[in-house]
Parts: C-alpha cells; sequence; structure tokens
C-alpha cells in the first residue's frame, strides 16, 4: 500500500502540528505521523507538566509562609503526590488531547500513528504503509540522555518522561545535573518535601550562564536547604543497603551521597538514530542533531528539519518558531532565517531567571564596548510589596549604537518582565527608549528605566 502527499511531517512537537495546519491551509495535502504521544515533549514530560507541579510546589512554599503574610495553616503543610500529580496529569492531558483533536480535525491533514522510517529521500514507511512526497519536515525532538556512567546498569534511575509517572514523595531525591531542568524539579520536590541533593560535575550550576547568575541561583537554593554538590567530578551509582550511593568526588569533598531516588538530568538527545536518515542521505552533525542551514533545509532537497540548532539548547518557542520561519519562507517567499532571532528561555525556578540576548562572557569575548547595570530586587517596590525580593536585574548595552545585548533578570515576575527588552532589542531601538518609558506602578517592569539609568563600563 502507498499513499502521496504533499507533504509529510514527521513528528508532533511544537513545529509539526502549527505546519501541518498551515499547509493543509494553503491547499496542500498533509500526512502528519506520530509514533507515541501527540503534543511531543513539552506538553507530555516537559513545559506543561513541570511548570503545573511548579506551581503546586510554589503554593506549597507559600502557604508554609503564611506567618509572614499574616496568616495561619492549621498543621503542617504537607503535599499530596497523588493529587499534584493527578492535576498535572489533567493539565498536561488537556493539552495532549487538544494536539490529537486539532490534528484529525484540520481539513487535508491525515494523521497517522506509527514509527516512521526514511526508506529514500521521498518516501517514509510507517506499519508497512509507504509514504511519498516531494516534502518531507522532521520534528522528531529528543529524549533525556543516559550518560554511560559507572553503575548505570545496576541500579534504578529516574528521567523527565518517568518522572511524569511519580505520585509519591522520594524521601531523597539526588539530582545529577544542575542545569535548567534539575534546578526545576530539584526546587520543586523539595518544596514537595523531600530531602533533594543537586550533582554538579562542573564548577557551578547552570555553566552557561554569568558567574554572578549561577552564584546568586545557588545561594536561593541553598537558602531553602537544597544540597548543592559542585565539582562532582566522578560521579557513579551503587546499590548500597535499599538506597542508592551516587559517587561525587575522587578529590574534594564527601566521596558519596545516598539517596532513595535518583533523577538524571544531563542534557538531551536527539531522536535521529532510529529514523533510517542514511537512506534518505540526510546528514547528522557528531551528536547526532541533522545539519541544516539557515532556513532548516538538511543537505538532501525536499527534506527540512524542524530543529533548534543554535548551540543554545532546544525550547518549545525555539521549535515552534521554526515552523514560522518555515512556513513563511515556502508560502509566503520569504526569506527568514533562523539567525534573525534573538536568543531568549527562562528557568522556571522560584524565582525565575528571564534572559535574553548575550552574557556577559559573550559580550566580552565579542570585545565591543559595553555597558552594564544591576540593581537588587530588593530595590523593586513591587518585589518588596510582594515578600519576594531574592536576585536581580542586569542589563547590558552596546557602548556605540546603545542597543541592548543581553539581560538577565533574576527575580520575580523575571521571566516576563525580560520581554520589554526583548522586544526593544527586535525593534533595534536604543535602550534609551525604555529609560524614558513611563510604566506602570506597582510592577517590576517600571523599574527598567532607573536600572537603565546606571549603567557603568562592562568590566
Ligand atoms: C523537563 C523539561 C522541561 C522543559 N521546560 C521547558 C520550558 O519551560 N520552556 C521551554 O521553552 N522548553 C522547555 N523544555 C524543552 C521543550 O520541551 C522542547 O524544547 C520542545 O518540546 C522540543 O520540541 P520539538 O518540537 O523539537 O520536539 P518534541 O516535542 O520532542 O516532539 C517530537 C515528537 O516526535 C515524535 N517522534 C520522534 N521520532 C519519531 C518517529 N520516528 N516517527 C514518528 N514520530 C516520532 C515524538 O514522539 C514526539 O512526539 C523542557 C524540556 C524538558 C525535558
Amino acid at each position: 500500500m502507498s499513499r502521496h502527499f504533499d507533504a509529510i511531517i514527521i513528528g508532533t512537537g511544537q513545529a509539526g502540528p502549527s505546519l501541518a495546519a498551515r499547509f493543509a491551509a494553503a491547499g496542500m495535502t498533509v500526512g502528519v505521523i506520530e509514533r507515541h504521544k501527540f503534543g511531543g515533549t513539552c506538553v507530555n514530560t516537559g513545559c506543561i507538566p513541570t511548570k503545573t507541579l511548579v506551581a503546586s510546589a510554589y503554593a506549597a512554599h507559600v502557604a508554609r509562609r503564611g506567618a509572614e503574610y499574616g496568616f495561619a495553616v492549621n498543621g503542617d503543610v504537607r503535599v499530596d503526590m497523588k493529587r499534584v500529580k493527578a492535576r498535572k496529569d489533567e493539565v498536561s492531558g488537556r493539552s495532549n488531547r487538544g494536539v490529537e483533536e486539532w490534528l484529525r480535525g484540520v481539513k487535508n491533514c491525515t494523521v497517522i500513528q506509527g514509527h516512521a522510517r526514511f526508506q529514500s529521500s521521498h518516501t517514509v514507511v510507517v506499519n508497512d504503509e509507504v509514504l511519498h512526497a516531494d516534502k518531507i519536515f522532521i520534528n522528531v525532538g529528543g529524549r533525556a540522555s543516559v550518560p554511560a556512567m559507572p553503575g548505570i546498569q545496576d541500579v534504578p534511575f529516574l528521567t523527565n518522561s518517568s518522572m511524569m509517572d511519580v505520585d509519591f514523595l522520594p524521601e531523597h531525591l539526588v539530582i545529577v545535573g544542575g542545569s535548567y531542568i534539575g534546578l526545576e524539579f530539584g526546587q520543586m520536590y523539595h518544596r514537595f518535601g523531600s530531602k533533594v541533593t543537586i550533582v554538579e560535575m562542573g564548577p557551578r550550576l547552570i555553566g552557561r550562564e554569568d558567574e554572578d547568575v549561577s552564584e546568586a541561583v545557588r545561594q536561593i537554593l541553598g537558602a531553602e536547604g537544597i544540597q548543592i554538590r559542585l565539582n562532582a567530578k566522578c560521579i557513579s551509582l551503587a546499590k548500597h543497603d535499599g538506597l542508592i550511593a551516587v559517587g561525587l568526588g575522587c578529590d574534594e569533598g564527601p566521596p558519596e551521597v545516598l539517596g532513595t531516588h535518583v533523577l538524571l538530568a544531563v542534557g538531551r538527545i536527539p531522536n535521529t538514530h532510529d529514523l533510517g536518515l542514511d537512506r534518505a542521505g540526510v546528514a547528522t552533525d557528531q551528536r547526532g542533531y541533522i545539519v541544516v542551514d539557515e532556513q532548516l533545509q538538511t543537505n538532501v532537497p525536499g527534506i527540512w528539519a524542524l530543529r533548534d540548532f543554535n548551540g543554545r539548547g532546544a525550547f518549545t518557542h525555539t521549535s515552534y518558531s521554526v515552523h514560522e520561519i518555515v512556513a513563511d519562507n515556502l508560502l509566503n517567499g520569504d526569506h527568514r532565517r533562523v539567525s534573525d532571532r534573538i536568543q531568549t528561555y527562562a528557568l522556571f525556578t522560584d524565582p525565575p531567571l528571564g534572559r535574553c540576548g548575550m552574557t556577559d562572557a559573550e559580550i566580552r569575548k565579542s570585545g565591543r564596548g559595553a555597558l552594564v547595570t544591576k540593581l537588587p530586587m530588593s530595590r523593586v517596590s513591587r518585589a518588596v510589596e510582594k515578600g519576594e525580593t531574592q536576585g536581580f536585574i542586569k542589563i547590558s548595552v552596546d557602548a556605540e549604537t546603545k542597543h541592548i545585548l543581553g539581560a538577565a533578570i533574576l527575580g520575580t515576575g523575571g521571566d516576563e518582565v525580560v520581554h520589554v527588552l526583548l522586544d526593544i532589542m527586535y525593534a533595534k531601538a536604543p535602550y534609551t527608549v525604555v529609560q524614558r518609558a513611563m510604566h506602570i506602578h506597582p510592577t517590576v517592569a517600571e523599574f527598567l528605566p532607573t536600572v537603565l539609568s546606571k549603567l557603568e563600563p562592562l568590566a
């Protein structure tokens, strides 16, 4: 059996479904293939469920601080993990069903469930059926990396996917990996009531950020009672009297920590190994990522890979935005490129970290003259009123053009407020536009003009 489509899309992550809808609306026939859960990582095991869990953890945290706000909670604040998980399942499930129902209802779009493998550059096989298309779009995303560390075969471990099934409170959760995913799970489970140890190989948490950001996040998490072990150069796993011993250091600090559960949060790898890419002749890099140009085209004409490739980790918004780039280029004759975008993302701890543009380290490396300003959140009226004064606002600007080069807003509302700066960057307007703007009182954003009036040369 064989079918022909104008376009085939493999995977229903953040780019595939919206691209399918755009193509179908333009009159193209589209075959969309999904092997597992509709909506991919973000919907089922990533952003949506984790941010729903973060919300439960935040509510518990605020309840424990009741006395500070002038209310009493009758007894200890205890988290019912079954109900926390049920809430998460409801929110995530609604989104998963929404993607599937939406796709199935799109005219000209055929949804096929199964694992897709290339047979040639224009054919894909799913459930023994051959599908043919002139244009094929790969949106297969990635999964948690499980490195071959000593003992990994001998102990049970969790990943972001299996964490979604946890409906109990781990007594002591040891998280291997002190980056974005590890920190979000760490703070969340500590607030649920687990003892949490975060183990990081590098000298600091979220090592891609500037040192002052890493250090502030470490202090915030440490002050909550989360154990953090940095420079854990010799990580290994072993069974130990019903517990899991996580080996840490070879030359400094306690050699191991004993936990009841281990979560691996040490990076992601692409789902490209079982796609038959060799049969289509599609090139990948050493890490298995499909090589694409600025417009997401692979080395094989007629095959695009909807992936993030700017070296700063994949996010839902970066994946969603590549569908816009591809659709506008193919349907509207546009010339959009991935590098037109400005890097932006958030760490959804409490307080969150909103980031846009370059870090200070990247600015220094670029060699351009820059000014920087940094003020603590304790000076932000809204943060004081909310009793959430941790963190700071840091903004860097080009000394010559006055354009904003980058910002880190670690503080309440930081994940939202950073968009004020991001949009000015997209507008290619000088920072003085924000500095002279009148913002609403009392908000975190109203402090940006004040921050920007204290620029000094970047050391
Ligand atoms: C714990 C966690 C938290 C996160 N939080 C955030 C956040 O807060 N904000 C944010 O922006 N990003 C977040 N991310 C990242 C975000 O989830 C991903 O960047 C995003 O989902 C990637 O989307 P994608 O479209 O590239 O692929 P995916 O969402 O991974 O989708 C790929 C789809 O392809 C399917 N597929 C794969 N191979 C085949 C095949 N051969 N045949 C058929 N189907 C196939 C898969 O089943 C999957 O459904 C988080 C990630 C994790 C793990």
